[in-house]
């Protein structure tokens, strides 16, 4: 399904109601979350604002609906009959969620495009997990034998954030329903529409009373969701700092966690590779989205005799980007998803400059531009790894090259952070730049590529998380293991 620029005219649906065990109810409250556009500063939507009232309604209908209802108790093979009926309903509403998450976030359409892509393959993903994972096998020991069967963690909270809802969403819940867990998912207010059609689309495939909540709201309202004692699981995505807040909350009751949290990754451009093989896929890979993607190649890290030519041809390619309202055809590159992520994003620009970085190309904001969240593709060169740009994950559109004297001093700056998440190595031959790619400590990374692959395990060495999301390995998170002696 292809993805065009939303209609300029496109008007954002606003929700009167909750989505709690599967149905819309009144929320507990009148306070709603009021849609702000980052794309002109303008209210689109609102959405009611869950409450913690309604959390406990929403855990009290999960925990009802694990401990007595019939989704823990079907066979996967019948679970994922309903996963494939959510793959075809959230297919029916991507054109839509598309031009929602255009118009809440920024994102203009070749981003929306991959994001709805993911989230159909993730569905399709999650589907047919059964048939390619054992839930069930017999098992033989010295002097004993016995049955292992894995079964659901229970209910799960799962919590997001605004810079890509849906495709985010569903690579949680896909996997644990497909567990056969119950979930109460809390999207992030910056972005609840699209994801209120993804509860839509949940709604239509008919789950079993009690199964999915989804509940927009703030910070506070996550962390009473991550401390009820009633969620047995946590799966979130956002800032590594909340990522260590939600993980201190679970600790008291041991409650299980699975944390996706941020990066700083490096793309490793050798010697010898003709930078027409590096170009195509570290330009989208540095600033799609505005640099809101967790996995961006936001390090380069160049041959000190190379940074001139490299930096160059980079500030050539993103002179060439079209920084602009993401509703019109052609943008590359829109706003960023808030007025505190552009403060955020040119408070570290102020910052590279200060550290005495060399700024190459952008660094504010684009003339005509004012009224919405924009920042200019930026790049930094002279970049040293003491220097906080090279070192904290900025979620912007601002790139640094890093020079470098030999491959061993290239490693030691890749690992030379507290993340781990993604990355690149770009050499001549692929055999060379793999023997580089297993010596990064990180989770995925490409070689003379790069993608955020999220149908295969997904997820970050040392700070950047703990386990990992996308098909059987993401699955096993929501999942407990018995042992059945004979
Ligand atoms: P955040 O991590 O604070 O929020 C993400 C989600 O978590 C939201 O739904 C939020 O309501 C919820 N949340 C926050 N604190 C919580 C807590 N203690 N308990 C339960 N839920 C909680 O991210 P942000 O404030 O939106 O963005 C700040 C920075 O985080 C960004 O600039 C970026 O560096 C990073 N970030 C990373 C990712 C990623 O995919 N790795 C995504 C978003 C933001």
């Amino acid at each position: 399904m292809t993805v065009t620029s939303a209609p300029a005219a496109y008007e954002l649906r606003s929700y009167d109601k909750l989505f709690i065990g599967g149905k819309w109810v009144e929320p507990s409250s009148d306070e709603v979350i009021e849609v702000v556009s980052p794309i002109d500063g303008a209210v689109v939507a609102t959405v009611p604002e869950a409450r913690q009232a309604d959390v406990d309604k929403a855990v009290a209908a999960a925990r009802e609906a694990f401990d007595h209802g019939p989704w823990p108790r079907m066979s996967p093979a019948e679970r994922a009959k309903y996963l494939a009926r959510i793959g075809e309903e959230v297919v029916k509403r991507i054109p839509e969620m598309a031009a929602a998450f255009t118009r809440e976030i920024g994102a203009p359409a070749a981003v929306s495009q991959a994001f709805h892509d993911n989230a159909r393959k993730m569905w399709g993903d999650s589907s047919t997990l059964h048939e390619r994972f054992v839930f069930e096998e017999d098992r033989t020991w010295e002097g004993g034998e016995g049955r292992l069967v894995r079964e659901p963690v229970g209910v799960a909270a799962i919590i997001i954030p605004w810079n890509g809802p849906v495709a985010t969403a569903s690579l949680k819940l896909g996997p644990a329903l497909a567990a056969g867990c119950t979930v109460v998912f809390k999207p992030a207010p910056e972005g609840p529409v699209s994801v209120m059609m993804l509860a839509e689309a949940i709604e239509a495939a008919g789950l079993p009373e009690g199964v999915v909540s989804v509940l927009p709201a703030g910070r506070e309202v996550g962390q009473y969701l991550v401390e009820h004692r009633d969620v047995d699981k946590v799966s979130f995505t956002g800032s590594t700092a909340a990522g260590r807040k939600i993980m201190a909350a679970v600790a008291d009751r041991i409650g299980r966690v699975s944390l996706e949290l941020g990066g700083k990754s490096a793309a490793i451009i050798t010697d010898d590779v003709p930078l027409e093989n590096v170009l195509p896929t570290l330009v989208f890979a540095g600033v799609a989205n505005s640099g809101q993607v967790c996995a961006a190649l936001t390090r380069i890290l160049v041959p000190r005799s190379r940074q001139d030519e490299v930096t160059e041809a980079l500030a050539e390619a993103y002179r060439g980007l079209v920084v602009g309202d993401p509703r019109e055809e052609g943008t590359t590159i829109g706003p960023l998803a808030a007025k505190r992520q552009q403060e955020r994003v040119l408070e570290y620009i102020r910052i590279g400059k200060e550290e005495g970085a060399r700024l190459v190309i952008g660094g504010g904001v684009p003339e005509g531009l004012e009224d919405g969240c924009y920042v200019e593709p930026t790049i930094f060169a002279d970049v040293t790894p003491d220097m906080r740009i090279a070192q904290e994950e900025i979620f912007g559109p601002v790139v640094v090259v890093m020079p470098y004297d030999d491959i061993e001093e290239a490693i030691e700056i890749a690992n030379s952070t507290e993340y781990g998440l993604s990355g690149a190595v770009y050499a001549a031959d692929n055999q060379t730049a793999e023997q580089i790619a297993r010596r990064i400590r990180t989770g995925q990374i490409g070689v003379n590529t790069w993608d955020m692959c999220v149908t295969q395990p997904f997820g970050g060495y040392k700070q950047s998380g703990l386990g990992r999301e996308g098909n059987v390995e993401g699955l096993g998170a929501f999942l407990e293991t018995k042992l059945i002696m004979r």
